[in-house]
């Protein structure tokens, strides 16, 4: 199963992406840990990505290309994937279409959590992240439950960068809707209720 997920940062896409990884074996390609590893390792790449992503905007499109097909071929993709925040623009689609032909592969589905707008920002605003695993809660959370690791506020959680975020999600990646639907492979899920609801009409709409 490649699935690609679709929606609003803070929609839930990685935790739901979490729940198919455990259940399906799938590989998680997350291009925002990717990147905030890079940033945390002071690589060539995070430095170029870091002013991108502190400011809330995307990173160049040919250095997330690079990293997504690199991930791609990895043994643990194989068996299937997720990809959680690429593609973000209909380059970046045309791409991964392309890339995946030249692999004789294909998208099974695109997956789009829908939640409105003023929930993200709600949402976002009192987001803590894992330093070490990535791992996401409500605020008030200062130990991750899953790894024990200590949880804080992403820079681009901040009240200033979330709207800047949003306003890149409506003018980039929601014309992705309209991509996939065309594709007939998009499938949609209201995100805007308890995680177990949401996953349980993911996993309906992924086994169907
Ligand atoms: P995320 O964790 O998916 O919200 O991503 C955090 C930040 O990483 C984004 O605001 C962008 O700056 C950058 N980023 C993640 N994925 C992509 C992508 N596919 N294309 C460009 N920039 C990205």
């Amino acid at each position: 199963m490649n699935i690609v997920l679709l929606g609003a940062p803070g929609a839930g896409k990685g935790t739901q992406a979490q729940k198919l990884v455990e259940e399906f074996g799938l590989a998680h390609i997350s291009t925002g840990d990717l990147l905030r590893a890079a940033v945390k390792a002071q690589s060539e790449l995070g430095l170029q990505a870091k002013a991108y992503m502190d400011a809330g905007k995307l990173v160049p499109d040919q250095l997330v290309i690079n990293l997504v097909k690199e991930r791609l071929q990895a043994d643990d993709a194989k068996a299937g994937f997720i990809l959680d925040g690429f593609p973000r623009n209909t380059a970046q689609a045309v791409t991964l279409d392309s890339e995946l032909a030249a692999m004789e592969r294909n998208l099974d589905a695109a997956l789009l959590v829908d939640v409105k707008p003023d929930v993200i920002v709600k949402r976002l605003s009192s987001r803590r992240t894992c330093r070490s695993c990535g791992y996401t809660a409500p605020a008030g959370v200062d130990v991750c439950p899953r790894c024990g690791g200590e949880m804080y506020q992403r820079d681009d959680d901040k009240p200033e960068t979330i709207q800047k975020r949003l306003d890149v999600y409506q003018t980039q990646t929601a014309p992705l809707i309209e991509y996939y639907r065309g594709h007939s492979i998009l499938k949609e899920v209201d995100g805007d209720r308890p995680v177990d609801e949401v996953y349980a009409d993911v996993r309906a709409l992924l086994t169907a």
